[in-house]
């Protein structure tokens, strides 16, 4: 029998219910355990890819092109478990496809209402999942709190998968807050309130994550177990942890996997925590130290270049080195005479990360130039990488106006340009480049060195492209064009020559990144930073 997991929030959001439901996932791999995420989004959007990262955070892309919320950026990393389109369910998508339903004919006659229609096509998207042969446990994630409106029709969805499939086979796990007061003292009323919540929706949580500050004593346990009915066992300490990548383990030490394996009578396997285990050491204890700086516009926000910051925490995992992140707002180089050597000389590389729209472009390309100028260790992302082409034009081969065409309609030197295929969009949403492709690395290149390997696979996530009329001078130049696609018509990552790691990818490694397992561009850039970090005096 197939077995399900629902992971609610209630009290309020940003609890870190999509690390809980990561941790757990992570647990029950780490048994042996074939699993399954799934995220639901309540909102309206079919998906977060139109979203500004200021609403929303990052824009997580998976390999067959779907544009969902950076919670699945968690499941990657935490999981093994593969994601695609089918692991994201929105409100909106949910809406689309019943209305298209009822518009192509298939409910003629009837009414077509929240109940059953609507539960229906959420219920039928989760099992698309959730049966698959190979599954054993599917976890998912109900975004939002307990109470909002535009729950509702996800958690009748999780009550009827609970009554059908019977609380032996499918369990409720909810995360809520335990805050304390002035003098300390821990409250547990909000709690109380929450589980209240969820059971007035006929949802009996079998485990609280009771996320707090401090751990917390058997004695509030013990009060909140007798006050919500969720047995002892199941009460979680979701304290507080230096780390994210400590979750797993605070939940094991607990036994909170071996209880949800209890309740749904699967025999318990031996957990192999070493990986995990050593990620934990390894970011605890670094042998070395390096500031690294991320040029970009979104700084005011942590969530905007989620997958970038992680990816660069794994780099440093990889190296052995503690990464302590510098945000520099890109505006912020862009005053008539910056001061960069007090902004930019105390870091031991730059990265520039994806982006859209023209606020903070200059302070990019004066980033760029900084460090193609002075040898420090440049990464650039998608967007990072179009800079770098167009500092080095401006700068290098003497084409002032060099520019993009996404911030430049017109100008003499267009070194990056839409795609070809981008021409005809006239739509918003899922219509960028988007998703997985192959690409291959030249020879004696410092990406190939980094992977290792001729082809390789990345994600996609952007509208415009080099320009292959700038190429041959660009090259002429010095600009080495490292990757292409396989067809050598669209540039995928360049190199600045005679520098120790000036390097561009057109796509999104942020992505594929995990803690015990580093990207090799990341693990390649960060050592780069510790080398520089080495060399200063
Ligand atoms: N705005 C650029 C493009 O569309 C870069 C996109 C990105 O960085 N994801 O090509």
């Amino acid at each position: 029998m197939k077995k399900l997991i629902f992971v609610t929030g209630g009290v309020c959001s940003s609890l870190g219910k999509g690390i809980a439901a990561s941790s757990l996932g992570a647990l029950m791999e780490a048994r042996g355990f074939t699993v399954r995420m799934v995220k639901i989004d309540p909102y309206l959007n079919v998906d977060a890819g139109t979203m500004s990262p200021y609403q929303h955070g990052e824009v997580y892309v998976t390999d067959d092109g779907a544009e969902t919320d950076l919670d699945l950026g968690n499941y990657g990393r935490f999981t093994s478990a593969p994601l695609s389109r089918a692991n994201s369910i929105t409100t909106g998508q949910i809406y689309k496809t019943v209305i298209e339903k009822e518009r192509a004919g298939d409910f003629l006659g009837r009414t077509v209402q929240v109940i059953p229609h609507i539960t229906d096509e959420i219920k039928r998207r989760i099992l698309v999942v959730a049966d698959s042969p190979e599954v054993d446990i599917t976890i998912v994630e109900v975004g939002g709190t307990v109470g909002d409106m535009e729950s509702v029709p996800f958690l009748e969805a999780a009550r009827q998968l609970i009554h059908e499939f019977g609380r032996q086979n499918a369990v409720s796990v909810h995360v809520t807050l335990v805050p304390s007061v002035s003098g300390g003292e821990i409250k547990t009323k909000p709690t109380q309130h929450a589980v209240k919540e969820l059971q007035e929706m006929g949802i009996q949580p079998d485990v609280l994550v009771l996320r707090s500050k401090e751990p917390l004593d058997e004695g509030i346990r013990r009060k909140i177990s007798s006050f919500t009915n969720v047995e002892m066992e199941g009460v979680i300490s979701g304290h507080d942890v230096g780390t994210i990548f400590e979750l797993p383990l605070v939940f094991y030490a607990q036994g909170a996997d071996a209880f949800i394996l209890k309740k749904m009578n699967v025999e318990s396997r031996h957990a192999e925590l070493g990986p995990w285990k050593k990620v934990v050491e390894k970011t605890k204890h670094p042998a070395a130290q390096v500031r690294i700086g991320i040029v970009g516009k979104y700084m005011e926000l942590h969530d905007a270049y989620k997958s970038v910051w992680e990816a660069l925490y794994h780099g440093g995992i990889a190296n052995d080195a503690g990464v302590e992140l510098v945000k520099i707002d890109s505006s912020s180089l862009e005053s008539p005479a910056p001061d960069l050597d007090t902004i930019l000389g105390c870091v031991d590389g730059i990265l520039v990360p994806g982006g859209f729209g023209e606020r903070g472009i200059e302070g990019m390309i004066v980033a760029a130039r900084y460090a193609r100028e002075k040898g420090l260790p440049y990464f650039g992302i998608c967007l990072g990488m179009q800079i770098m082409v167009i500092e080095y034009a401006r700068n290098v081969l003497g084409w002032k106006d060099a520019h993009s065409t996404e911030f430049r309609k017109t100008c003499a030197h267009p070194v990056v340009s839409l795609l070809e295929e981008q021409i005809d969009v006239k739509t918003y949403g899922g219509t960028m480049r988007l998703g997985a492709s192959e690409s291959i690395t030249a020879a004696d290149t410092g990406i190939r060195r980094a992977y290792g390997s001729e082809t390789i696979v990345e994600r996609h996530r952007h509208r415009y492209e080099v320009d292959n009329k700038a190429r041959p001078e660009l090259e002429k130049t010095g600009l080495k064009v490292s990757a292409t696609t396989p067809d050598g018509s669209l540039v995928e990552s360049c190199e600045w020559p005679n520098h120790p790691w000036g390097l561009g990818v057109q796509f999104h490694p942020e992505f594929k990144s995990r803690p015990t397992k580093a990207h090799p561009l990341f693990k390649a850039f960060v050592a780069h930073c510790v080398i520089h970090a080495k060399g200063q005096p």
